[in-house]
């Protein structure tokens, strides 16, 4: 079946055809291709059209699609029996691999998703504060459990508001939203209200890529040591993504929990949270704060972000993805610009930003006002030429070790034509 029919039959049995709204291209228009496998840096359709793979599902893979090593410890991992519910010696290893990655996390438990992390850190956040307030930041996204479903209310430092249906706003009453990159905003509202935790992406990945800038992220950091609130770094999509030890490396700012998700698990159902020891140990069965998963800690999911962890820890690993940015982003930049089409383009690590803009933005607003007409028409013209973007205005892109020289060759032709026709 080609990708019209498959998604006309998915369409009746799955709500929208799809198990994520981004993926069925209701930001772009058209319909999306039905992924049949993935080698390396490229996803193949169910037609075996060959599609260079910038979404990397949406961060998790960095080391290359079905990478040998991760398939071999895998299968031998399957021969051992898929679930326990018991504790494992892979697990531990996990745990002390992030902690010595990471030196911010002293203690970390595991659980199956990003949503399920940052919501358990935000519960441990607040009993150990004994506060319920808790900022977040608009353009950024935590995943979607009630209280952080939110956008930003009228008026300034005001409340927010449910932004999707079948939330109670009872359950978004201590969710305060903020600007990203507004160091003024956030002084404000700490004085205004007790707050238990500000929640972050230090490089937002949901806005398309928009940088924290080092003012705001130490503002973050000051402001959350004199009002003693909980500052959690959302790393589910920069951690092992923009460096070895995430954004908080780069940084050079310890946040006081960390939440990691996609590349942790290399593509499988992996995400965890952790951080300072005396915040962590009010978990159950320590303390008080209930949390649990019966699949947390999957011995199949364990073994593929082990074998991702080590991948990642081989020299000039993150040298080399950088180089691969330097070049992409420029070598679009200075194409569009030579096309006449206004373009910018940032990169941190393995991640990256494209902007149908003159100027990088800092902050939602001024992500609005990139071109959405010229982006849908970049889109599909390079879906058409065999190079997957992330379908919305609103994704950052991802690359992953086995992008190559000939992929970017491949990448910057076919732009260059794109270009032209904008
Ligand atoms: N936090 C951030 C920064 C994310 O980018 C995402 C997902 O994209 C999440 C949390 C939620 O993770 P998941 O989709 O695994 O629930």
């Amino acid at each position: 079946m080609n990708n019209e029919t498959l998604f006309a039959e998915a369409t009746r049995y799955i709500p929208g055809g799809v198990n994520s709204p981004v993926r069925s291209f209701n930001g772009v228009g058209g319909t999306p291709f039905f992924t049949k496998r993935a080698s390396g840096c490229h996803l193949y359709d169910s037609d075996e059209k060959q599609y260079i793979d910038y979404v990397s599902s949406w961060g998790a893979n960095i080391v290359g699609h079905a990478h040998p090593q991760v398939v071999e410890r895998v299968t031998a991992a399957l021969a051992c029996g898929f679930s326990y519910g018991t504790p494992t010696e892979l697990e531990l290893e996990l745990a002390r691999k992030v902690c010595q990655m990471m030196p911010s996390i002293e203690k970390l438990r595991l659980v199956s998703s990003g949503t399920e992390a940052v919501m358990s850190a935000l519960r441990v956040a607040r009993a150990y504060t004994q506060r319920n307030y808790i900022i977040k930041f608009n353009g950024c996204y935590h995943g979607h459990s009630d209280s952080l479903l939110v956008k930003a209310g009228s008026g300034l430092h005001a409340l927010g508001q449910a932004s999707s249906a079948g939330i109670p706003q009872e359950a978004v009453e201590h969710t305060l939203i903020l600007e990203y990159n507004d160091i003024a905003g956030l002084r404000a509202a700490f004085i205004k209200y007790p707050i238990a935790a500000v929640l972050v992406e230090p490089y937002a990945g949901n806005m398309n890529l928009v940088r924290g800038s080092t003012e705001f992220i130490y503002a973050l950091r000051d402001l959350c040591n004199e009002f003693k609130s909980v500052l959690i770094f959302d790393e589910v999509m920069t951690g092992f993504r923009v460096a070895r030890g995430g954004a908080q490396e780069l940084l050079r700012v310890s946040p006081d929990l960390t939440t990691l998700g996609k590349v942790i698990g290399g593509g499988m159902p992996l995400a965890a949270f952790g951080g300072k020891r005396e915040i962590m140990d009010k978990l159950a069965p320590l303390g008080n704060v209930y949390q649990a998963g019966t699949l947390s800690g999957n011995p199949i999911a364990v073994t593929a972000g082990l074998a991702n962890l080590e991948l990642i820890s081989e020299p000039f690993f993150y040298q080399n993805l950088s180089a691969y940015n330097a070049k992409l982003t420029s070598g679009l930049t200075e194409l569009a610009l030579s096309a006449g089409v206004p373009f910018s383009a940032d990169y941190v690590g393995g991640m990256f930003g494209l902007y149908f803009r003159e100027q990088i933005p800092v902050n939602l607003a001024q992500v609005k006002e990139l071109d959405e007409l010229r982006f849908k028409k970049f889109f599909h013209a390079m879906l058409n030429l065999g190079v997957f973007w992330a379908p919305s205005l609103f994704e950052a892109g991802f690359i992953c070790a086995a992008h190559n020289q000939e992929a970017l060759e491949q990448t910057l032709e076919r732009a260059a034509t794109v270009f032209k026709t904008l």
